[in-house]
Formats: C-alpha cells, sequence, structure tokens
C-alpha cells in the first residue's frame, strides 16, 4: 500500500480562507474585527520565528493583531498586569502568551492568568476541565488542527482504534481526549509504555508527538493506518539541516493508507487553528453563532 498525504499546508489555506470570509462578514454585518494579541517574553529565536508568522497570518486574514514584546527579565507583576489589561480591552478577543517563558516566571500562574474565554491556546486550567468533561471550551490548536484532518479523512472516527504517543498537556493529553470526543478507543502511550510497537501496531489512528526524531518505524504501523506526526525535529543528514517527524515516513507511508508529511502536515495547520480559535473567541463574547467546522 502506498499512503496518501495528507496536505496539511493545503489545508491549512483552505482554513485560512474560511476564517477570512467569516471576518469580512463579521466586520460587514457586526462592525466587528477580531483581535488577538501576542505576549513574547525574551528574544528566544525560535519563539521570536512563531510570533512573527502568527502576526502575519492574523493580519493576512483580515484580524487586528497586537504584539507586545517584552525583555527577558520582565517581573511577574509587570507580565500579570499586561495581561490583566488585555483580558480588559474589549478589542482583545484572543491573547497568546509564547512559551516557554523565562525559568523567573511561573508558567502555570501566567497562563490561569488569561481570561479563559480568551486562552485561543486552550492551556488554562478552565479550558483544560472543560474539554476533558466534553463541554464548549477553547481547544488546543496542535491537537485541534490533528482532529480536523482527521474527520475530513475519515468523516466518522467512532469506534476506531487510536494510540497518541506522548503525555504532554500541549499535544497528547488534549489529543487523546478530543479522540475520546469522537468516540475512538484510545491509548496513550508515553516514554514508559511497555512493547510500543505492539500498541502502535493495534492502532488505526497514530499520533506521534513525542520530539525524537523518526523514532516510529514503518513496520509498526497497522496495514492501512491513519498516521498524523507532529513532531518537529531538526537534524543533520548528508552534511544538511533537515526537518524529520517523529516517523520513519519513507518506511511508514508504505504501509499506511494516510500520513502527514513533515514539514507541511501537522504544522501548517497550528497557526491556522490559532486563527480560528480566535474568531471563534470573537463570536461567543459577541453572543454570535460559531463558525461552522472550525471547532471541535
Ligand atoms: P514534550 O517533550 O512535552 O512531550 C513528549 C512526550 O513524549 C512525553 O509525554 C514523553 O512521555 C513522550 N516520550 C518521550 N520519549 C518517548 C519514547 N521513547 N517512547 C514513547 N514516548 C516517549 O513534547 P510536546 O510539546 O508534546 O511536543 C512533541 C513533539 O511535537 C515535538 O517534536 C514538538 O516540536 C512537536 N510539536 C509540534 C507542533 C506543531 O505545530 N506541529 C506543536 C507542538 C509540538
Amino acid at each position: 500500500m502506498v499512503a496518501q498525504v495528507i496536505d496539511g499546508k493545503a489545508f491549512a489555506a483552505k482554513v485560512r480562507a474560511q476564517v477570512a470570509d467569516q471576518v469580512a462578514k463579521l466586520k460587514e454585518e457586526n462592525g466587528i474585527t477580531p483581535g488577538l494579541a501576542v505576549v513574547l517574553v525574551g528574544e528566544d529565536p525560535a519563539s521570536q520565528v512563531y510570533v512573527r508568522s502568527k502576526g502575519k497570518q492574523t493580519v493576512e486574514v483580515g484580524m487586528n493583531s497586537y504584539e507586545h514584546k517584552l525583555d527577558v527579565d520582565t517581573s511577574e507583576e509587570d507580565l500579570l498586569a499586561l495581561i490583566d489589561k488585555l483580558n480588559n480591552d474589549p478589542a482583545v478577543h484572543g491573547i497568546l502568551v509564547q512559551l516557554p517563558l523565562p525559568k523567573h516566571l511561573n508558567e502555570d500562574l501566567v497562563i490561569n492568568s488569561i481570561d479563559p474565554a480568551k486562552d485561543v491556546d486552550g492551556f488554562h486550567i478552565s479550558n483544560v476541565g472543560l474539554l476533558g468533561t466534553g463541554q464548549k471550551s477553547m481547544v488546543p490548536c496542535t491537537p485541534l488542527g490533528c482532529l480536523m484532518m482527521l474527520r475530513d479523512y475519515h468523516g466518522s472516527l467512532s469506534g476506531m482504534d487510536a494510540v497518541v504517543i506522548g503525555r504532554s498537556n500541549i499535544v497528547g493529553k488534549p489529543m487523546a481526549q478530543l479522540l475520546l470526543g469522537d468516540s475512538c478507543t484510545v491509548t496513550i502511550a508515553h516514554s514508559r509504555t511497555k512493547d510500543l510497537p505492539d500498541v502502535v501496531r493495534r492502532a488505526d489512528i497514530v499520533v506521534a508527538a513525542v520530539g525524537r526524531p523518526e523514532m516510529v518505524p514503518g513496520d509498526w504501523i497497522k496495514e492501512g493506518a491513519t498516521v498524523i506526526d507532529v513532531g518537529i525535529n531538526r537534524i543533520e543528514r548528508d552534511g544538511k539541516n533537515k526537518l524529520v517527524g517523529d516517523v520513519d515516513y519513507a518506511s511508514a507511508a508504505e504501509r499506511a493508507g494516510a500520513i502527514t508529511p513533515v514539514p507541511g502536515g501537522v504544522g501548517p495547520m497550528t497557526i491556522a487553528c490559532l486563527l480560528a480559535n480566535t474568531l471563534t473567541a470573537c463570536c461567543r463574547s459577541n453572543g454570535l453563532p460559531e463558525p461552522e467546522g472550525l471547532t471541535a
């Protein structure tokens, strides 16, 4: 079997176009422009790239982008004061604090100080609880993007066997909750899981979110399974820098029914879902119907 490639880049462009359409309607019919505030503390090079990209795409879909760049030694008090200001600013519908934060700042405290209704990353403890109990919440962007691609490919996921490799709060756990919400039988595997190859071999859906280059070889993949590779790993091969996923793409593509590539799979969906979440937050806060197909 040669797997169908799930093209995350094209899918993300479709999601952005849907968001842009809805934003144009909101402006015309309701006089509302959704706004996303992104807070960056310090000068981590990868974070700077992400923040720039988020700001650019926010403006491209017609939303307002507010960037707040703070010194690396910003105090917790000053950061919390900024978040409080953004929580109370009616022009701001989404707030994202770029992680990781410098060591002297308490990440949990900072994230939990964001108004849950504006928490477009879905990391606030209230949103985690709402998602875990199957209630309407803000859903973390990366797992939401994975879910959208799976739903688009399969239609219903009901009754499928899904294995999520990785149990982080950002990807693994919320991904498992979303798959459970769509009636999959879900296994969460992690660094202490015994017989990981056997666990993966049972799965109709494999979501790999580990951060170890090409650790899942093709012979772990059940014939015809769908493979969603969240990993982004920089490696050097043949003297060149290369991005690879957590799955060995070449061998997995020979057995899978469908697979996301790295790059061009899950990555582009993450920012597209951030824009979708900002639109959702804006609609909810104005008592308007939510955009269809852009939420969990
Ligand atoms: P993390 O380091 O917080 O979590 C990694 C998880 O992998 C842990 O739960 C750990 O138990 C598990 N693990 C580690 N070694 C393992 C092993 N040998 N076998 C099985 N499980 C093992 O990472 P994260 O934040 O969840 O990110 C995971 C990967 O996804 C990284 O490569 C990251 O760069 C990538 N990522 C991509 C996007 C995107 O937009 N595409 C977004 C977030 C994260």
